[in-house]
């Protein structure tokens, strides 16, 4: 008999010994090793993504509290920087907290009746602001049904899938927002004709802190962690998140959630 938990991997096994049998209870520790590993690296990212913003912040007070005469216009300059670099802690922060929230199995995932369209209304607006007329956008709802689920979580895992697609796409691209609705399920994704991904990085993406390109994700103001948010908050839902794309032209994120999940919508009812 063996029990298999994320943590620990313990098998009991009964095995002949000349005329009785012994008990042998032997512990996998290879699974331990991988979790001990994936903690460790994690601490190493957050440690690293919190060092760099904060060594940027305490040289610029430097600077301040050295120089003797800073005119106002040079004053405004470095609290305008240091207010970019607590920005991007305050973000990382937020995420962090996010995904601790959707990784522990103690907090509560209270579902409700959530109104899709009306969901998807509020994201176009956010996209609206956030890419302030570089793109063109368009939303496209081919369902008017609801989802039960927790709308917070949702809101969160469409939200990164929408500013990824503004993120990573050049001014002037297109960006597509919709929901449609299957026999097997009701499906959200975000089409954009951005970038692209090469394959090979694919199935890491979701990783917490795994980025194709560093130096975008950054200038972009992306934590590494909002690609593992969506994923996390899609399994509470029994969701699944899809990926296709093809490098230079563009991708699709798309969230599949179980045809149970669809439910009518009030105004219909
Ligand atoms: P980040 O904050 O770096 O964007 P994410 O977890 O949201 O973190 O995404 C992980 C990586 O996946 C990104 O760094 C980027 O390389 C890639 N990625 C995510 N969405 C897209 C997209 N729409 N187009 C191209 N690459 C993307």
């Amino acid at each position: 008999k063996s029990t298999r938990n994320r943590e620990l991997v313990l098998s009991i096994q009964l095995i002949p010994f000349g005329d009785e049998q012994k008990l042998l209870i032997s512990r996998d520790i290879t699974q331990l090793e991988r979790v001990e590993t994936m903690r460790r690296d994690f601490v190493a990212n957050v440690s690293h993504e919190l060092s760099t913003p904060l060594t940027v912040v305490g040289g610029f007070l430097e600077t301040l509290v050295d120089m003797e005469h800073l005119d106002e216009t040079q004053t405004r300059h470095y609290l305008n920087l240091m207010f970019d670099q607590t920005n991007r802690m305050q973000h990382l922060v937020k995420d962090l907290l996010m995904l601790s929230k959707l990784e522990s199995t103690h907090t509560a995932h209270r579902e409700e009746k959530v109104d899709v369209p009306h969901l998807l209304q509020d994201l176009l607006k956010d996209a609206l602001s956030l890419s302030s007329g570089r793109h063109r956008l368009r939303l496209n709802l081919a369902s008017e049904r609801w989802l039960l689920g927790n709308e917070d979580e949702l809101r969160s895992a469409f939200g990164n899938l929408v500013s990824n697609a503004i993120r990573y796409t050049p001014d002037g691209g297109e960006i597509v927002l919709q929901w449609e609705e299957w026999e097997e399920e009701g499906v959200f994704s975000v089409q954009d004709s951005g970038v692209g991904i090469e394959p090979q990085h694919i199935p890491r993406l979701t990783e917490r802190f795994y980025r194709v390109d560093r130096s975008r994700s950054r200038e972009t103001g992306g934590t590494g962690l909002g690609l593992a948010i969506a994923k996390h908050a899609l399994t509470r839902h029994q969701a699944r998140l899809e990926i296709e794309s093809t490098p230079g032209k563009g991708s699709t994120f798309s969230a599949c959630f179980p045809a149970r999940r669809l439910i009518a919508g009030e105004a219909s009812n």
